[in-house]
């Protein structure tokens, strides 16, 4: 299958791109100012928390930048039903009721049906589940949605397939189109919200944003209902040591980030803990809505923190983290600035049918309808 007609679709671009050049005539100070009236006038002042948990650090890939790939020398394992009911158990102590539940390529220590069974544990507990982990079949994400995960998180990483064959080494995540469909295939299966993103730092910034912006306009023309997240991580520290060739500054990610929010003015915008706590603070209010919050990047971190046993010695998380504050004292720096922080925004009830009906169909019927 080749590439999707929609990554050479230049319909809005041009303004993006003008945002983002290096030579743009727009300043950062102008489109921050611009940024943040749109991002009060959209979203308040209100800043959704989200934390992820890590089940397993079992992977079949060999992602060149990622700490769990498969070539790296890490303990691995996988937490049992009674570990997951201990850490959302800890994490709820922290407020946390928003999850991302993480596990790395299918494997036979972590497939589908483990993936499946930690889902319904963690949406008997909390209020919002999401998955951040393999690429699904359809029918395998309308499982996961009856079981109570609304949202998933798929990163295309790079939207450059020749860099991105380069980076992804083996494994199954070598697969650039099945990727890229990913997440249409979860809308489809009646996931509700998808969290795309590029990881900053493999390839040409711009250009990776040029992309993800038309991937996210694909998906809401097509998927109109649904909910669509955006993610601009930026490569950490990690085993294994990659240094990232196309590094970003504090600079262009600002800007990134405020062109985004202008072009998307709708579109939930994600920052997590891999930013420092400067850096996150300054973000918060200028077009970022949504964060991490007290993130732990190993297999069962948050009880085994709370213990106190130093975790981090007997295993390596997947990237270190920069914004180390606990959730209290992220919250009281989001009130000094006069947000709100956000731990719960609907009640699982609220969810409806997992089913999403079919964009075509629905539309045909308000045709046909004369509405
Ligand atoms: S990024 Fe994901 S798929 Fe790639 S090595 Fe890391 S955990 Fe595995």
């Amino acid at each position: 299958m080749g590439t999707p007609e929609w990554l050479s679709d230049n319909r809005g671009t041009a303004a993006l791109a003008a945002m983002l050049a290096a030579t743009s005539s727009h300043s950062l100070e102008a489109l921050a100012a611009e940024s943040r009236a749109m991002t009060l006038r959209r979203f308040g002042r209100t800043m959704t928390l989200y934390a992820p948990l890590y089940l397993s650090n079992h992977c079949s890939s060999g992602c060149a930048y990622c700490g769990f790939a498969s070539d790296r020398k890490t303990p691995r394992h996988r937490l049992e039903p009674d570990e997951i009911r201990r850490e959302l158990a800890a994490m709820k102590k922290l407020g946390i009721s928003d999850i991302l539940l993480l596990t790395g390529e299918r494997t036979a220590a972590a497939d589908f049906d483990y993936l499946q069974r930690s889902v319904a544990i963690a949406a008997e507990e909390m209020q919002r589940v999401s998955v951040e982990a393999f690429p699904m079949s359809v029918s395998e994400y309308r499982s996961l949605a009856d079981c109570g995960c609304t949202g998933i998180t798929i990163y295309q990483e790079t939207y450059n397939q020749e860099r991105y064959e380069a980076l992804h080494r083996w494994g199954p995540k070598k697969d650039f189109i099945d990727r890229l469909e990913t997440p249409a295939r979860a809308l489809e299966g009646g996931i509700k919200t998808v969290g795309l993103g590029i990881l900053l730092g493999l390839s040409d910034p711009v250009e990776d944003a040029l992309n993800l912006y038309r991937h996210v306009r694909h998906l809401g023309r097509t998927w109109w209902r649904a909910g669509i997240s955006v993610s601009f991580p930026r490569m950490r520290p990690q085993t294994g040591g990659y240094e990232p060739p196309f590094p970003v500054d504090n600079q262009l990610l600002a800007r990134i980030i405020v062109a985004f929010r202008i072009a998307l003015p709708d579109t939930e915008l994600v920052l997590s803990t891999r930013e420092s706590a400067t850096f996150r603070d300054g973000m918060a209010g200028l077009g970022i809505t949504r964060m991490s919050v007290e993130s732990k990047t190993t297999v069962g971190g948050y009880s085994e923190s709370k213990e106190g046993e130093a975790c981090e010695e007997k295993e390596k998380g997947q990237f270190e983290i920069s914004d180390d504050r606990t959730a209290k004292e992220f919250c009281a720096a989001l009130r000094r600035q006069n947000i709100e922080p956000i731990f719960k925004n609907w009640e699982p009830t609220y969810n409806g049918p997992s089913s999403i009906i079919n964009p075509e169909n629905e539309i045909s019927t308000i045709l046909h309808n004369n509405y």
